[in-house]
């Protein structure tokens, strides 16, 4: 049976997996989301036979029921290769009373590659289903991890550019080093004077310009995403979490069916989504926990029902979630409204216009197996600290976000649970913040320096993602200003 997909703000749209991918978002400014979820199709212990790519195929087989088997199965294995540093691709390590789902271990060491390994396969392969002669231009936001993963799945891919905006101060100095020595000969990276909402809001903006995309398609171009919205992003974050339980059950940590909680550190709302879908699908999962930095605007949400993006916007040093518009939560309100569009629709309307929105009683019923926390700069920096200390374990501001996020949920609950967090990022990404939250007097010491100083305490070898901009060529010095991001797009192109 095919699963075909709509649209959270109109249900007469339909169109298959492939169309999804490569449209990214749909016309009327909604999401893509399968008109149905569909069920894990074997049992948990058939996955524990499984390695990742099997497993991958397993789930992802389910929701891109237009892809053959033949066309999937080439895109996975392309994707989880030797690109990733363990043959495991997703490692699981105990440390402090949890399990940490390591994310890391891809190209540009964040949680973005296990998506952007495979979504340039899974977008050109929908390009030839669909007969697509144009060339597709992947336009993408980055509050910094998305850039350089895009960028790096994207590069010299026949077929495909690709531009990315990110916000000019917003993002680590390895984030920043990152792109702006991205070689490709199809990319291009501009520094934007604004907030990551700023970059999303204006590639969205581009995106719904239909002007623009007749004029391109002229051209022989058209648009799509690599961001978090895209389907093809989506459903391959599902894959570890159904992995992650697996190895647990495999290891004889957890018995079969034994619910167990996630923690997930959230900015745009897309891999815990993803972690949600995979308790729709039938993996036994207890709790999600839903774990904001300083940028707390979903921790309110999920405590009142109301969202408010009215506030302040903090720069934190876990800058990948300093978001205060979670895109993908959008799928989740047009679940809890019963896949109701118009319900969804009107809600996002007001988001627009006010900046923010309530749900109502009977939505917030449809949150219970969420739960919501966040840590301030402090306890992040704490928990990295307490965490080395008592496990010689070092985990990156992000992941310390979920994991000090955790501990809060323990005091609070008492929940003996077994729970997984999902670690995002390497701790060598943010060596600044993560050495001195760890409290060494290393003042004058530049990132590479840092960089080895955490090689030494956790006894981890220094990645080659970080090794290989040490001395690399600056290529990408553009920046502009929020509303001249259109104008890059034209010259890009042009
Ligand atoms: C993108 C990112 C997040 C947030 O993930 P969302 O899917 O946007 O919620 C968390 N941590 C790191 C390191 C990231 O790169």
């Amino acid at each position: 049976m095919e699963l075909k997909y709509t649209s959270t703000r109109d249900n007469r749209i339909r169109c298959t997996a492939s169309e999804a991918i490569l449209k990214g978002l749909c016309d009327d400014g909604g999401l893509f989301v399968p008109v149905e979820l569909p069920k894990l199709p074997v049992s948990l212990a058939d996955i524990c036979t499984m390695d990742y790519r099997e497993c991958a195929y397993t789930v992802m087989k389910e929701f891109l029921t237009d892809f053959t088997e033949e066309e999937l199965r080439s895109c996975i294995e392309r994707a989880y290769d030797e690109k990733f540093d363990t043959k495991d691709i997703v490692p699981l390590r105990q440390a402090g009373g949890a399990f940490y789902i390591e994310l890391f271990h891809g190209k540009t060491i964040a949680f973005k590659d296990m998506a952007l390994s495979i979504l340039p396969h899974l977008m050109t392969t929908a390009a030839k289903k669909n007969n697509v002669k144009n060339e597709i231009v992947i336009l993408t936001a980055t509050s910094g991890d998305t850039g350089k993963a895009a960028l790096a799945g994207f590069a010299d891919v026949e077929g495909t550019r690709i531009l990315v905006f990110y916000p000019k101060d917003g993002v680590s100095p390895i984030q920043k080093l990152q792109m702006v020595t991205e070689k490709g000969k199809n990319t291009r990276v501009i520094g934007v004077d604004g907030n990551f909402d700023d970059c999303q809001t204006g590639v969205k903006a581009i995106f719904s310009d239909k002007e623009l995309a007749l004029r391109l398609g002229k051209k022989g171009y058209q648009f799509s995403s690599a961001n978090s919205i895209n389907i093809g992003r989506l459903v391959p974050q599902i894959v570890y979490y159904v992995y992650a339980y697996s190895r647990l059950l495999k290891d004889k940590v957890i018995s079969d069916g034994e619910k167990v909680n996630f923690v997930v550190p959230t900015g745009n709302f897309g891999n815990i989504l993803a972690a949600y879908y995979a308790k729709m699908m039938g993996l036994p999962v207890k709790k999600l926990i839903c774990a904001s930095n300083e940028n707390k605007v979903l921790f309110d949400f999920f405590r009142t029902g109301e969202y408010d993006r009215n506030r302040e916007f903090i720069l934190t040093s876990s800058p990948s979630m300093d978001i205060l518009i979670s895109s993908n939560l959008e799928r989740l309100i047009y679940h809890i409204a019963g896949n109701d569009p118009e319900k969804n629709a009107s809600l996002m309307a007001a988001l627009k216009r006010d900046g923010k929105y309530e749900i109502s009683p009977f939505m917030k019923e449809g949150l219970t197996g969420f739960e919501a926390y966040y840590a301030s700069e402090k306890e992040t920096a704490e928990k990295i600290g307490s965490l080395y200390e008592e496990s010689g374990y070092i985990i990156d501001t992000h992941t310390a976000v979920a994991a000090a996020a955790y501990d809060k949920y323990l005091s609070d609950t008492g929940d003996e649970t077994v729970t997984l967090i999902a670690s995002t990022a390497s701790p060598f990404k943010f060596a600044g913040s993560v050495m001195s939250a760890i409290n060494r007097n290393l003042e004058e010491k530049n990132e590479f320096e840092l960089a080895q100083e955490i090689s030494s305490l956790g006894g981890v070898k220094i990645p080659p993602a970080i090794e290989e901009i040490k001395n690399a060529e600056i290529i990408h010095k553009t920046e502009c200003k929020i509303d001249g991001m259109m104008e890059e797009v034209e010259r890009f192109l042009s």
